[in-house]
C-alpha cells in the first residue's frame, strides 16, 4: 500500500517541485487534499518553530504524517532581520514590492550586504519529529535585477553568482536554492528511513 504524506502548504508550486522528487510509492497530499482549510497561524520567533506549528497540527487534528517548511531572509548587518518576518516585513499585508523597498532602504548606506536565505522544514513521522536545513549565502543587490521568480528574488544574489535570482531563472534556482538544500535532506531521510 502507498504510504502518504501530507506537506502542509496549498502553494501548487512547491507541491509541484517536491511531487517530482519522492520516490515512488510515497504519496504526497496537500492541505486541500485532507481537506484541512485551516490558517495555521504562525506565531513561533523561529522558522523552525513555526514549521513545527504547522506539521504539529496535521498530525494532532489529521493523525498523518507531515511536514511543513518555512523560510527567512537573514541580513547580517540588520542582526539576522527580517527572518521569521520575512513575509511580513514591511507589513500585514504581505505586499513583496513593498518589503523590497522597505530592505533596500535599510541598507542604502551600508556596505555589507551580506545575506543568506534559510528554509527550516519540519517532519513528523509516527509522532516523531525531525528538523531539516537548507542555507543559501549570498548578498542583497542594489537595485532590482531580474523578472523570474518571485518574494525577494530580484534583489538576492547567491554567492558566486553575480547575479540575481531573477536574473538566474527557475532552473537553476531549483538546482541551488535554500529549500532545494533543504528538501534534498528531506527526501534523503524519506528515501532510506522510510520507503
Ligand atoms: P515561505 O516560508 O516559503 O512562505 O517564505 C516566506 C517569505 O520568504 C515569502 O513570503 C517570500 O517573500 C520569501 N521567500 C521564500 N522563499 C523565497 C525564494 O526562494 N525567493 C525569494 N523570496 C523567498
Amino acid at each position: 500500500m502507498n504510504r502518504r504524506i501530507v506537506f502542509a502548504t496549498n502553494n501548487v508550486h512547491k507541491l509541484q517541485e517536491i511531487r517530482a522528487m519522492i520516490p515512488e510509492g510515497i504519496k504526497l497530499l496537500s492541505l486541500a487534499d485532507i481537506g484541512c482549510h485551516a490558517d495555521i497561524p504562525e506565531t513561533a520567533d523561529t522558522l523552525e518553530g513555526n514549521a513545527l506549528i504547522k506539521a504539529r497540527y496535521v498530525a494532532e487534528h489529521y493523525g498523518m504524517d507531515c511536514f511543513a517548511d518555512d523560510t527567512g531572509l537573514e541580513v547580517e548587518t540588520l542582526g539576522g532581520a527580517p527572518g521569521v518576518h520575512t513575509a511580513r516585513y514591511a507589513g500585514e499585508a504581505h505586499d513583496t514590492e513593498a518589503n523590497i523597498d522597505k530592505l533596500l532602504a535599510e541598507l542604502a548606506d551600508k556596505d555589507n550586504r551580506k545575506a543568506r536565505f534559510r528554509t527550516a522544514i519540519a517532519l513528523i513521522v509516527q509522532q516523531e519529529e525531525h528538523l531539516f536545513e537548507g542555507i543559501l549565502e549570498g548578498e542583497i543587490a542594489p537595485v532590482r535585477r531580474g523578472t523570474d521568480g518571485f518574494g525577494y528574488d530580484p534583489v538576492f544574489i547567491p554567492e558566486g553568482t553575480g547575479k540575481t535570482f531573477a536574473e538566474l531563472g527557475s532552473d537553476i534556482k531549483n538546482r541551488i536554492s535554500h529549500r532545494a538544500l533543504a528538501v534534498n535532506q528531506l527526501i534523503e531521510y524519506i528515501n532510506h528511513e522510510l520507503s
